[in-house]
């Protein structure tokens, strides 16, 4: 080769390489959302109306709605069910659960984004928190309005997600939930209005960040367990088992604790009155199914504060687990993960403590 086509080549190579370069530095993040139904898809007959239908719309219908989100991402849809979220169940989190780990363990997707009902958005969001096995980001989004209400939040909700999932400050942050400017952890949101746009806060925490037009901004790490530290997994799982909640109130009598353990629960959670607490009857009940070998959590119906281990109620006589900083509704997403793995209250406690 002379040296003037050895020059060519070069300066091809050079080209060739910086045309690699500038793709590379352009391309766009690549973000799957998964689409669960939920007010986000809802319809109503009149824009005016107050009744809706959640989860009418499908997943190419909310993408085009917001095609800004293209200037954002590469965008792919994919509807795992369209229901609203009160009718969320194990068999729909297990099947959502195994999409996303096996989503995210394409080369070619950097993060998911799941549009989701706000009834039960705290509870799908602290599942999928405990068992995705993945740092790429995973947001969840959802909107009090229905898609077609005047004024909807919907879109800009999305849009958001969408931002903060491409943000690179996202990954290993666990599972967010993203909603009216506001980001949170997925085990500290839950939702406190039935009705207003502003209806998720984090009592004890604050947000995990705030999002405005797409710009992120980022406040503490939560430090809880979860993603890759999570000794949790649902790869073999089919079934949860049964966990039932109990609300405490004044006068509460033993006889939903028996109805429960009668119909096949393996674990009870307390949404107890103050600290995790019930009435004597209800109390001694839980302390006799738990020595049977149901695992008994105490948790509270306030809605901020934390249930104390051994506070007003013995839980090392009784056999109970304290619920710390979780809700009556985490609680169980968490005793369903911990009652896989073992029956044992000491076992949990320490689970509880950490996740
Ligand atoms: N019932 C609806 C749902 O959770 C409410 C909403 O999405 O805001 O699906």
């Amino acid at each position: 080769m002379n040296t003037n086509s050895r020059m060519l080549v070069q300066s091809g190579a050079t080209m060739l390489l910086a045309m690699v370069l500038t793709t590379t530095a352009f391309a766009k993040p690549k973000v799957t959302i998964l689409a669960t139904g939920g007010t986000i898809a809802g319809a109503q007959s009149s824009q005016s109306e107050y009744g809706y239908k959640a989860g009418a719309w499908k997943v190419e219908d909310l993408i085009n709605a917001v095609p800004q989100m293209k200037d954002l991402a590469d965008i792919s849809g994919e509807q795992v069910v369209n229901i609203g979220s009160q009718d969320m169940n194990d068999e729909v989190w297990l099947k959502l659960g195994k999409r996303v780990n096996e989503v995210l363990r394409s080369p070619d997707v950097d993060a998911v984004v799941i549009t989701h009902g706000t009834d039960t958005l705290e509870e799908t969001s602290y599942f999928l928190d405990l068992i995705v096995k993945s740092d790429k980001p995973v947001v969840l989004v959802g909107s009090m309005r229905p898609a077609t209400a005047i004024s909807a939040d919907g879109p800009m909700n999305l849009y958001n997600a969408v931002a903060t999932a491409v943000d690179p400050k996202a990954k290993g942050r666990g599972v967010l939930v993203v909603i009216n400017d506001y980001l949170f952890a997925a085990r500290n949101v839950v939702k406190i209005n039935t009705s207003n746009i502003d209806a998720f806060r984090s009592p004890n925490r604050g947000p995990a960040g705030l999002a405005n037009t797409g710009k992120i901004t980022w406040f503490e790490v939560p430090g809880a367990k979860r993603g890759k530290q999570s000794e949790f997994s649902i790869d073999k799982v089919n079934e949860l088992p049964r966990v039932d909640i109990i609300y405490g109130h004044a006068n509460m009598s033993p006889d939903l604790i028996t109805a429960a353990v009668a119909n096949g629960a393996k674990g009870i959670v307390l949404a107890g009155v103050g600290d995790g607490n019930a009435t004597t009857p209800a109390i001694d009940k839980l302390a006799e199914v738990a020595k049977q070998g149901i695992v008994v959590v105490r948790s509270t119906r306030i809605v901020s504060g934390l249930t104390y281990r051994n506070n007003e109620v013995d839980d090392d006589k009784f056999g109970f687990v304290a619920a710390l900083e979780l809700n009556p509704a985490k609680s169980r997403v968490l005793l369903q993960q911990a009652l896989l793995v073992t029956k044992d209250p000491q076992a949990i406690q320490r689970m509880f403590a950490e996740y």
